[in-house]
């Protein structure tokens, strides 16, 4: 394929003192070397690839000084894009790198739109779109986990399985046609039949497994929705300034602050927990009197996990039975909160109402048991386990609905043969299983989803 050379502003991940503008296409190394004068008077158009190179951007029309750079050359294809790629690193300021963009314009580039790159990182064949979204997902992650998902995306981990699943699909579907080219052998059929419905069956606990980690991805996007609970005093706003103060809290662009609940994003042991802060709400108030017993109800019942808080050193409360029995089925720890007083609280009791939930006994004022609350929270969210790197996780929506509905159409063509549905039948819900999973890596899709997907990247990617 053929497209004109694009550049824009490609600040890296992790952002430093060096700003980088990244040019893409056939005139990209022509366009460096017009405005680059080398050490030693070196042209870029003569260098091998994959150098760097010291110099300066002038202006050519005056061999006036622009900037000071580096610059890199990448020819085509072992590039990002597959393209030439030149990259012009320099000062990190935000008038020297549009000056430097600026300058490339001048001179035969085009500003690239958002996503640009990577959309033609995709039409040139170089990723697929799981792919291409999984670069979108790293601008957004969050956290180290959250990017460690985002990377096995990149590197091909869904679409390697997606891909494998399409290939038993084929398998099955190869056969069906044999079934059909050839309906006199019984042997075939019943050959068909069974080999049919393995493969089903296998391809349908594929996707059901890809299915239940969706869930874990969401969170790993978005954080785990989280909410303290207790009675006025117990410790709840000590309890989120020590996990807000010994966990790096994570930088988001989602404004920090609705009308109601503070929001802080704090990421412990890996698992980013986006905390339901009552510290805005005046000591003697708590949540459920500030924002009204409806309304904290439903804070309750959209929140991934509960953080309730008892006091060591008080009598068990009616109040704290209400609270239980509020967060009745969710994902509940218990802590039992100022051990450093002298005992009041029922221990007998706190256990026979926290039944499997796990229960962390702390003083934050003497900051002990902190840690073992960090652990409970991490072992809770990765059961068994599990880590990020080790497996699939599903994060993306379009995906996990695109899954969601191949979930559902070979599980119709399974019950079809389960039922005797006639086999050409069957095969049309084959058919379309293998056609959704297809969507899913971009195989089938239009040029108008590709653009709507694109588009929200951001510039530079
Ligand atoms: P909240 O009303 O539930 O948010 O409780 P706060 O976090 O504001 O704490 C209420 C009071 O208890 C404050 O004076 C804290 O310093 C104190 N406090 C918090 N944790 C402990 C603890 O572990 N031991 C003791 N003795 N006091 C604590
Ligand atoms: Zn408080």
């Amino acid at each position: 394929m053929e497209f004109d050379t694009i550049a824009a502003i490609s600040t890296p991940m992790g952002e430093g003192a060096i700003a980088i503008v990244r040019l893409s296409g056939d005139d990209s190394i022509k366009i460096a070397d017009q405005i680059f004068r080398g050490i030693g008077g070196k042209r870029l158009t003569e260098v091998s690839t994959h150098t760097i190179h010291y110099g300066h951007l002038i202006d050519p029309r005056t061999e006036q000084v622009i900037e000071e750079v580096m610059v890199s050359i990448m020819k085509g294809p072992k590039t990002f894009t597959k393209e030439d790629v030149v990259e012009i690193n320099c000062h990190g300021g935000i008038v020297s790198v549009n000056r430097v963009l600026q300058h490339v314009l001048a001179y035969g580039a085009r500003l690239a739109e958002p996503g640009e790159f990577t959309k033609r990182a995709f039409l040139n064949g170089r990723i697929d779109l799981s792919q291409a979204e999984a670069v979108m997902d790293l601008i957004r992650a969050k956290t180290d986990r959250a990017m460690n998902v985002a990377l096995g995306q990149m590197e091909g981990r869904l679409s390697k399985l997606i891909r494998g699943l399409r290939q038993e699909i084929l398998e099955i579907l190869a056969h069906v046609e044999v079934n059909i080219d050839y309906p006199e052998y019984d042997d075939v059929e019943e050959m068909t039949h069974n080999m049919l419905l393995e493969k089903a069956i296998y391809v349908r606990d594929e996707l059901k497994k890809l299915l239940q980690t969706s869930q874990q991805g969401k969170i790993l996007r978005e954080g785990l929705s989280t909410v303290i609970v207790g009675r006025p005093n117990v410790g709840k706003s000590s309890l989120l300034n020590s996990l807000v103060q010994e966990n790096k809290a994570i930088v988001t662009d989602i404004p920090g602050t609705t009308r109601d609940v503070i929001e802080e994003y704090v990421n412990v042991r890996g698992v980013p927990l986006r905390l339901l802060d009552t510290a805005g709400i005046r000591e003697t108030e708590d949540i459920v009197e500030r924002i009204g017993v409806e309304k904290s109800r439903q804070v309750l019942k959209e929140a991934d996990l509960i953080l309730l808080v008892l006091n060591y050193g008080d009598q068990f409360t009616k109040e704290d039975e209400n609270l239980f029995e509020a967060v009745k089925g969710m994902d509940v720890i218990v802590i039992v909160n100022k051990t450093d007083l002298t005992q009041k609280i029922d221990m007998e009791r706190v256990k026979e109402l926290a039944r499997e939930h796990k229960i962390v006994t702390t003083s934050l004022l003497e900051d002990r048991g902190v840690d073992e609350l960090e652990e409970a929270i991490s072992s809770l969210f990765f059961e068994g386990s599990i880590e990020a790197g080790d497996m699939t996780y599903l994060s993306n929506s379009r995906h996990i609905a695109l899954i969601g509905q191949s979930l559902h159409t070979i599980e119709e063509a399974i019950n079809g043969v389960e039922i005797g549905t006639p086999i050409d039948i069957v095969q049309i819900d084959i058919t379309r299983t293998w056609e959704l999973l297809g969507e899913v890596i971009g195989d089938s899709v239009h040029e108008s989803l590709i653009d709507q997907l694109f588009s929200q990247f951001c510039l530079g990617k």
